[in-house]
């Protein structure tokens, strides 16, 4: 089993490039919330991403289209967007968080870098170190 060292109990590292592109993402899909999972293949740092195509949302659930996903590419958490600016989990996130990957981060508007917040499955908040 490969060590995952881009995460450990209270903090995960992502590239610098990565989240820069993410929060453009975030701007531009604004005011619609923008969503995209996350893979690290270097396993020392969140480096990758795919902007998933269809996902469903209700109050208690979230549904991602993994056939959609290119091949080979495993899911080490997700990043979404927060057009109303608060970067907390919402009760559908925290369910969500629990059954993919290991972090998620969430932007809130106006998606600066101190907009984002990361979460751990458990919704516990984790230390972003950025590289
Ligand atoms: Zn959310």
């Amino acid at each position: 089993m490969t060590k995952q060292t881009y995460f450990t109990k209270d903090s995960v590292v992502i590239t610098k490039e990565l989240i820069q592109e993410l929060l453009v993402g975030a701007h531009n899909a604004h005011p619609n919330e923008f969503f995209a999972l996350l893979s690290s293949d270097s396993n020392k740092a969140i480096e990758g991403y795919v902007v998933v195509p269809l996902f469903y949302q209700t109050e208690n659930s979230v549904s991602y289209r993994t056939d959609l996903l290119p091949l080979g590419f495993t899911i080490s958490g997700s990043i979404h967007s927060h057009p109303n600016a608060s970067n907390k989990p919402s009760n559908a996130d925290l369910i969500s968080f629990s059954k993919l990957g290991a972090c998620h981060f969430i932007m809130g508007y106006p998606y600066f870098l101190e907009n984002v917040a990361c979460y751990d499955y458990n919704g516990n908040l984790l230390k972003i170190v950025i590289i």
